[in-house]
């Protein structure tokens, strides 16, 4: 018993520096960053689900909202922020922008803009074209709106029925800094978060913010 007293007294000791040293002890663990994403909501039937495992997993994320469904289901778009989530533009009604005018894409694209600040969820500045389709016409709208444009390193292919246990292999393929394609609708995704944090946890990756700046995945700040 004596023992363990002293045991629990060093341990409460060197818990105590290291928060004396201001530095969190999970900050310590991250030896570089990766960025989540998850694409296509807001909606009532996911969104939810899919921020409790997040939390309840110590992973923070980004959200590519469609602004149809951010004008629908504004409390979510809420949630995602107060979820500590980071919210994406993913166009309006997800066309294929690549075909589209100008005019079009500029509507796609500013309507999601006022739809999530009008939610709550602030003014995004990451773009993330539906199919990471892109082209010179849908870059010169990003920048009108100072959006930078971001698509992916590793595509989960949650979205075309990948198991739980192919998400959770995609995302144990990043490294730091990159972008992972996922979707907030698919049930496998869901399922597969609690061992994404465990894979990233034991390569001893952080789930980051992307930088406006660059578009890769850097520490929350
Ligand atoms: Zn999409």
């Amino acid at each position: 018993m004596r023992r363990l007293s002293t045991f629990l007294a060093t341990a409460a000791l060197a818990v105590a520096s290291t928060i004396a040293a201001g530095a969190p002890a999970q900050a310590a663990a991250c030896s570089g960053y990766v960025g989540l994403t998850f694409d296509d909501g807001p909606s009532n039937a996911h969104t939810p689900a899919i921020l409790n495992a997040l939390r309840q997993n110590g992973l923070r994320a980004t959200m590519f909202n469609e602004g149809q469904y951010a004008a629908a289901y504004p409390a979510q778009v809420r949630a995602q922020t107060s979820a500590g989530m980071w919210v994406g533009n993913h166009s309006y009604t997800h066309p294929h922008l690549t075909q589209q005018s100008q005019a079009q894409v500029d509507s796609e694209i500013s309507r999601t803009q006022q739809a999530i600040s009008a939610a709550g969820g602030g003014t995004p500045r990451l773009f993330r074209p539906p199919y990471g389709e892109t082209n010179a016409t849908v870059q010169s709208v990003e920048a009108k709106y100072g959006l930078r444009q971001v698509i992916w390193d590793v595509d989960s292919g949650d979205w075309n029925n990948a198991s739980v246990s192919a998400i959770v292999a995609a995302n144990a393929r990043l490294t730091n800094g990159q972008v992972i394609l996922m979707h907030e609708w698919p049930a496998n995704t869901l399922s597969a978060i609690p061992q994404i944090a465990r894979t990233l946890a034991s390569r001893g990756l952080c789930a980051g913010m992307i930088s406006p700046q660059t578009g890769r995945a850097v520490a929350p700040g």
